[in-house]
């Protein structure tokens, strides 16, 4: 969470931060602040969006070449704009903006309070600010040793990037915990939470380390440890271009975003999947693929909805690997003192690949002892880099803040570990592999077919628009599909939903049950559609609304339910695939008519970099 821009060379910054502020600003947007080194040095900030901050800068700001920016997801003090970065510290010699938590920071702000040093803001950034010009000013060192000196002090997590007044040739950045990028131009450097404001001007980049210390100025680049150990920059190529970062005529970001998915699921396959050969491989496993084969257990962790792709993939470990699967939510796993062998395998499901309590999770299971497998969208970030092998999703940038391509392309590398683990082991025949396959490749085409329907889906929105609550039902693989379609329709629309496995409700949500309660059923031909003809039967009778999502040509539900969603037909170990789509496409068009924002909800963020 919170959008990190810095810039030093020969362009005018400004427009550098602004236009990166934008890019970044599903990371947060409670606020919107910048810091220019021109003449004198100028911040300009305030509560809002960027676009506030553009109306706010209009005919004040000063010309410079050196700036930071940063948008904000709060988490110390309200968004307003004194709380808004970037903060300057007590006698205005450092600016700094600061992504992350600085979990000791009343200790450090009662130390510093009884010092004299006064305080603006209720953050904890602030405190970090003042620390180091204090250290500056009592310790007689320079910026950058006063900056390490300060965060050697400081417990929690930052990615945050610093200027000093007097030293105005160079920016200081550093990480622990959360994301921080450098471009690497010709004379100048872009500094970001992640590489999507880089891209357009260089497609080389650093991606720091923790631990790590950047100083940088317009010729030159100094990579250090906190500790003042030299350390060796890895330039990297950024392997997407700016197109895919714009909305691309589409009216919100997640609406393109759902639209890509066949395009983003071949993008998964590519090179792992062919079909006329009967081939699938996954590179990234190659070394670790006796000790999956061997696995008695693998754990699942993930956040969100990246729990809820780990919830399908349990299904399929156990399905086709015959291994048996926990999945975790990682917060409450890393502080339970969870029990993990040896010869676990745990894998972490993360978009971001920066979710802080999936990262603190995956060190837990490591020092435990387990083999640590990723599967992440974003190249070179953080879980990547610390676990022990993985699988990248491939999905492109996801920028709305509700995910949709990330999910179905977590589940797609779920799919194909799980049919490369059975086959390994052999537990899936000549033949089975072949179709299993074949089908999985005609997957992009058959979610084609389900977009055609949109207009469908947009009417059924139209209808329930208004309501209050709903509860989505599913069986087998279509429940976490159940409550990922609960999740998009209460976090982009602020109607309660609650994802229940449908044989459940008598245990409970039946009560809820009237005619003023839409029940979206996912009801596709599968081993257990007998059992919810009878669920939905069960809901007819309590006179509650029943959508369902249905196999095409189904005609029983068809003539039960209040509303058909139809979905092509496809087999078992496909379903959640597929059936997700008309979720996703329902809570977006509810969500606009609603007049919510959809690619930017209220109080989320993308990316959880606190925990
Ligand atoms: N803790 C800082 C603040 O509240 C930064 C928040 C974040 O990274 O999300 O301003």
């Amino acid at each position: 969470m919170c959008g990190i821009v810095g810039y030093i060379g020969d362009r005018e910054v400004l427009p550098v931060l602004i236009n990166g502020l934008k890019r970044l600003e599903y990371r947060g947007y409670d606020s919107a602040g910048v810091a220019i080194l021109g003449k004198k040095p100028h911040i300009y900030k305030c509560k809002g969006k960027v676009s506030d901050l553009e109306n706010h800068l209009k005919g004040k700001a000063d010309s410079g070449n050196i700036g930071i920016g940063h948008t904000r997801w709060a988490t110390h003090g309200e968004p307003n704009d004194i709380n808004a970065h970037p903060h300057s510290s007590y006698h205005g010699k450092f600016i700094i903006i600061h992504n992350g938590i600085i979990e000791n920071y009343t200790r450090l702000r009662d130390r510093l309070t009884e010092r004299g040093v006064k305080f603006k803001s209720e953050t904890d950034t602030e405190v970090l600010a003042n620390l180091i010009e204090y250290i500056y000013e009592n310790g007689n060192v320079d910026a950058e040793l006063a900056v390490r000196l300060a965060l050697s002090k400081v417990v929690g997590a930052y990615g945050l990037v610093v200027m000093c007044t007097d030293e105005q040739d160079k920016l200081i950045a550093a990480r622990r915990g959360s994301p921080l990028v450098v471009g690497v131009g010709n004379e100048e450097y872009f500094l970001a939470s992640d590489a999507t404001p880089i891209v357009e001007y260089t497609k080389s980049v650093i991606y720091l380390n923790d631990g790590d210390v950047a100083i940088i100025r317009k010729e030159q680049l100094i990579l250090k440890t906190l500790q003042n150990e030299d350390s060796a920059p890895t330039v990297q190529q950024l392997s997407f271009d700016i197109g895919e970062i714009d909305k691309g005529g589409y009216d919100h970001f997640m609406l393109k975003e759902i639209f890509e998915q066949p395009h983003s699921i071949e993008d998964t396959f590519r090179g792992r999947i062919r079909s006329e050969e009967a081939e699938l491989h996954l590179g990234g496993l190659y070394d670790v693929m006796p000790k999956l084969i061997d696995a008695k257990r693998i754990i699942i962790i993930g956040c969100g909805t990246s729990w809820h792709a780990g919830l399908v993939g349990e299904y399929l470990f156990e399905d086709l690997a015959r291994i048996s699967v926990e999945v975790e939510y990682a917060s409450e796993f890393r502080y339970r003192n969870p029990i993990i062998h040896k010869d676990d395998i745990v894998i972490a499901i993360s978009q971001s690949g920066e979710t802080a309590d999936t990262l603190a999770a995956i060190k837990q299971a490591k020092e435990q002892g387990a083999l640590v497998l990723g599967i992440c969208n974003v190249v070179g970030s953080s879980i990547p880099r610390e676990t022990h092998a993985g699988v990248y999703t491939h999905a492109g940038p996801e920028i709305g803040v509700a995910s949709t391509k990330a999910f179905t392309c977590q589940v797609t590398v779920l799919t194909m570990m799980a049919i490369l683990i059975g086959r390994q082991k052999g537990l899936i025949s000549d033949e089975k592999y072949r179709s299993l396959i074949k089908e999985f490749t005609e997957v992009p085409g058959k979610i084609d077919k389900i977009l055609t329907h949109s207009e469908h889906i947009k009417k059924l929105a139209s209808l329930y628009q208004n309501a209050t609550n709903a509860l989505y039902l599913g069986r087998g693989y279509l429940f976490p599909v159940a409550l990922e379609g609960a999740l998009k329709l209460k976090e982009i629309s602020y109607i309660h939903a609650e994802g229940y496995p449908a044989a459940e409700m008598k245990h409970g949500p039946i009560a809820l049950i009237d005619d003023k309660m839409p029940v979206v059923i996912v009801a596709t031909k599968d081993s257990s559609y007998e059992k919810i003809v009878s669920n939905i039967q069960e809901v007819k009778a309590r006179n509650g609304i029943v959508i369902a999502v249905v196999t095409e040509g189904d005609t029983v539900i068809r003539g039960m339910a209040d509303h058909v969603v139809e979905i092509p037909e496809v087999g078992n170990i496909f379903t959640a695939l597929l059936s997700v789509v008309p979720l996703q496409l329902f809570s977006y068009y509810i969500a606009v008519m609603r007049d919510c924002n959809v690619d930017q909800p209220r109080n989320l963020a993308k990316s959880v970099t606190v925990e």
